[in-house]
């Protein structure tokens, strides 16, 4: 289908974006790489009276590696992120949860700050906000606020943006060497929305248990979420083949699936038992057994 008629403008400046979001009250909608925003119009399910393209503001698609972490600008792409060396060390996780993301030619063009505001709850991106606690930043009439990842997204497709801001960078804390991690994911195809996801991190203290444990699931209906109940599990404990098998039924059994197009509420459960129990075999360096012919 062909675009709704609207108006279109490209702003220098992120004052000037400010600007016209406060001047349109709501009915204004950002593009940044279009990849979501693109879809959505030509399928009516949004009618703007205008398009702000955002996506040559200067200063907003660096990365920043530091002592504290690792700061993306808002219009970083996939692209970029797959591109860029030290990240792998910097952020191994965050390297290899983004090359699940859609195909190449949607990874030329898709930006962090797009997904993130998009908060679709199959995203990977999301996912990883959440789960690392990273923060949000956000610029505003107001000025500039920080939003934790956790309060960040509200639900399927809805955060906590006002009408008059935009995201202009999102900052994951430091990730130290020795951290453990896994991250795993089952679509249809290589490149497809996830059908189920874990992201899993922990720490080990001096005895070589697992400390500050992180959990996150995509597979919920309304978002990415950690799991409280997995991560009590694993807190103090050494992570080994048992551990994990309980960590599998307690996830599954705590995740809030529903039956949808794609697949039953109870085969969305087990997959993420599955991507949880994968996920913990890689960060414990545990190989998966082959499944009993
Ligand atoms: C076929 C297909 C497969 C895909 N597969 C995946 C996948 O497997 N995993 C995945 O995560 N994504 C997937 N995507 C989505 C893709 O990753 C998009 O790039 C991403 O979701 C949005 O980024 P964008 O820059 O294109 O945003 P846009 O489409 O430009 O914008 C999306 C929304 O975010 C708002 N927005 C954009 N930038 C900002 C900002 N800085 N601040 C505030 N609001 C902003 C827009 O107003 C709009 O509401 C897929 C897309 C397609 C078409």
């Amino acid at each position: 289908m062909k675009l709704p008629d609207l108006d279109y403008i490209r702003p220098g400046t992120l004052q000037e974006t400010i600007d016209l979001l406060v001047a349109y009250e709501g009915e204004a909608k950002l593009v940044a790489g279009g990849q979501s925003l693109m879809p959505m119009l030509a399928f009516r399910l949004l009618a703007p009276k205008i398009l702000i393209d955002i996506s040559r503001l200067p200063g907003l698609n660096a990365i920043d590696i530091g002592p504290d972490g690792v700061r993306l600008g808002a219009l970083t792409t996939w692209r970029d992120i797959e591109r860029h060396a030290a990240l792998k060390t910097a952020h191994p996780l965050l390297a290899a949860a983004i090359a699940h993301v859609a195909h190449y030619q949607i990874r030329n063009r898709g930006t962090v700050g797009g997904s993130l505001a998009h908060s679709d709850p199959a995203s990977e991106f999301p996912a990883l906000v959440t789960t690392c606690d990273a923060d949000v930043v956000v610029h505003g009439a107001g000025g500039e606020r920080v939003v934790k990842g956790s309060e960040f997204v509200l639900g399927a497709m809805t955060t906590s943006l006002e009408p008059d801001e935009m995201i202009t960078g999102i900052r994951f804390p430091a990730w130290p060497a020795a951290r453990r991690w896994g991250f795993e994911e089952f679509a249809r195809r290589r490149g497809d929305f996830a059908m189920a996801a874990a992201v899993v991190f922990y720490d080990l203290d001096a005895g070589g248990r697992a400390a500050d444990p992180h959990i996150g699931i995509i597979g919920e209906p309304e978002r990415a979420v950690r799991l409280a109940a997995v991560e009590d599990l694993l807190t103090g404990r050494v992570i080994d083949r048992d551990v994990i098998a309980e960590a599998r039924a307690i996830g599954e059994q705590a995740a809030q699936t529903s039956d949808d197009i794609h697949t039953p509420a109870k085969y969305r459960k087990a997959l993420i038992g599955t991507m949880i129990e994968r996920a913990l075999m890689t960060a414990a360096g545990l190989e998966l057994r082959p499944v009993a012919a």
